[in-house]
């Protein structure tokens, strides 16, 4: 061989020269204790980045700080032990999605925890990610019918909204956003329910019900229950976000409920105190409000050109002895675009779903009310708000005039005919019906003791023989339909007092 081909073969093998090194960086346990790991040796770990343990359990790097990173173990860590090593994945905390998760009810992590076997999936979704800019988002003009009267009536949520269901233990703030979920059948929407911090027994309830129903053919559960560890359930929304997320990028319409976010905070809190991170008001780390911030304004409405779809976020918090100003309570109201307050007060008296319509506030959902809708309840929050005043000031007096003595008559049938029982959503088309019959004083004759049978009785009449007038409040609130309503409930009322 020549120098010149010699020097060829050489110039050709230095240009297809490849490194085949492992660099997988590994590093050892120094430390490990309640669900962290104090991990030596990751020098180029990124933050939020999974780390494989020896024993197979994966890790999250939170902290990195100068000699150590400081790692929630998100599987078995009781196994974990010091000097193992642990190894870099070099990817972000992500979990894997595909269609097949619809159905199913799966932990943190995607894993299936239903016993109904593997999960087919697509692709991998990134558990934290950059919300949609202000420029790809569509104002809220589509209404999400949650199908309990009282709320698409006067604080009316709209797809891509965040609507906070705010109340102390008890007060069926679970019962809202699962029926709520139950009445999302037939709309084109998926749903996702993240349970943090609960009993698992009860979410397991909750699961047979929407299965009853039906409406787990759309819904993903995912579940981080009470005896979970508190990394688990601190992921456990982010996770949910993410299948929301799988299906937005699709262009779907997708309702998520964080039950609930105070639950979150705690989780938060504990693994940040465990970290050394130091301690704020009421203990919580400073970044506990960016942490559900992050996490709401994922919530969206996306235009035509990013695909149309949007997120719908129902966060649920729970107060203490109805204390709104409370730490998290006060971040995440500001956070969302209105709340639902609910009170125990008002769930012992009777009054159920308990919410307190004058402390309750759609700031968006308006634009997204159909039309039916807001012109047959649009005087009924003045009205109740007048009636409350009316009442504490009519228990004094028992000479009442005529006029006050309709307001206040007025007042307790708007009441009892804004209670619904549990499971039984009811839709937008029948609910325009009972409360027009209520707002024009259709129900002056019917005692307040009979309203709810008399509302029972009417949807089943309208079901039986009315069904055209449901269509035509469906197409439109124009004044046909608005006769043809009238006309319905003023026949029914005569075979109802018959
Ligand atoms: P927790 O703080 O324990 O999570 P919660 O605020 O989520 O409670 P739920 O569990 O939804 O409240 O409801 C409390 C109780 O009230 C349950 O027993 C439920 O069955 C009942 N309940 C909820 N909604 C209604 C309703 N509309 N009518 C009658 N009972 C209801
Ligand atoms: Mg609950």
């Amino acid at each position: 061989m020549n120098t010149e081909a010699l020097i060829k073969k050489i110039e050709n093998q230095i240009s297809s020269f490849e490194t085949k090194v492992d660099v997988t960086e590994y590093g050892i346990v120094q430390a490990i204790g309640d669900g962290i790991a104090r991990v030596s040796g990751l020098a180029n770990c990124k933050a939020s980045e999974m780390i494989e343990f020896e024993n197979g359990a994966i890790g999250v790097a939170l902290n990195l700080e100068e000699d150590t990173v400081g790692i929630i173990v998100l599987g078995d860590y009781l196994s974990i032990k010091e000097g193992d090593k642990a190894k870099r994945t070099g990817e972000i905390l992500s979990i894997p999605v595909g269609n097949d998760i619809i159905g199913r009810v799966v932990d943190p992590l995607a894993k299936p925890i239903d016993g109904k076997g593997g999960i087919k999936t697509d692709t991998n979704q990134l558990m934290e990610r950059v919300a949609p800019g202000v420029m790809t988002r569509e104002p809220v003009s589509v209404p999400m019918q949650t199908g309990i009267k009282v709320i698409d009536a006067l604080v009316p949520v709209g797809r891509g909204q965040r609507e906070l269901i705010i109340g102390d233990r008890q007060t069926c703030k679970t019962a809202i956003a699962i029926d709520t979920i139950l009445n999302q059948k037939g709309q084109n929407m998926k749903c996702v329910y993240v349970a943090i911090g609960q009993k698992k027994s009860k979410v397991m309830r909750a699961v047979k019900a929407l299965e009853e129903a039906g409406a787990m053919d759309y819904t993903t559960v995912v579940l981080a229950g009470a005896s979970d560890s508190s990394s688990l359930q601190y992921i456990a929304p982010y996770a949910g976000v993410a299948i929301a997320e799988y299906f937005l990028d699709k262009g779907e319409d997708v309702l998520v409920v964080y039950d609930d976010l105070t639950k979150h905070a705690a989780a938060y809190r504990e693994i940040s105190l465990l970290l050394r991170r130091p301690p704020g008001r009421e203990a919580y780390p400073g970044d506990v409000f960016y942490l559900h911030s992050r996490l709401l304004e994922r919530a969206c409405r996306l235009n035509e050109e990013n695909g149309g779809g949007s997120i719908t976020a129902l966060p649920i918090i729970e107060t203490q002895g109805g204390d709104v100003s409370a730490y998290i309570p006060t971040n995440v109201i500001s956070i969302t675009d209105g709340q639902i307050f609910l009170e125990s007060g008002l769930f012992n008296k009777g009054i159920r779903p308990a919410i307190n319509v004058g402390l309750s506030v759609s700031r968006v959902g308006g634009a997204a009310q159909t039309k039916a809708m807001k012109k047959t309840a649009g005087p009924m929050k003045l009205g109740l708000a007048q009636y409350r005043e009316l009442e504490s000031f009519a228990q004094f007096g028992s000479d009442l005039d005529p006029q006050t003595k309709a307001a206040l008559d007025h007042g307790s049938k708007s009441i009892e005919l804004l209670k619904q029982d549990q499971f039984s959503p009811i839709e937008m088309t029948k609910q325009v019906g009972s409360i027009y019959a209520l707002n024009n004083d259709l129900l002056k004759d019917i005692d307040i003791t009979k309203v709810a049978e008399w509302e029972k009785s009417f949807y089943s009449f309208l079901d039986a023989s009315k069904s055209a007038v449901l269509e035509e409040i469906k197409k439109g609130w124009t004044k046909e339909a608005e006769a043809s309503l009238r006309e319905a409930i003023v026949e029914f009322n005569d075979t109802f007092s018959a």
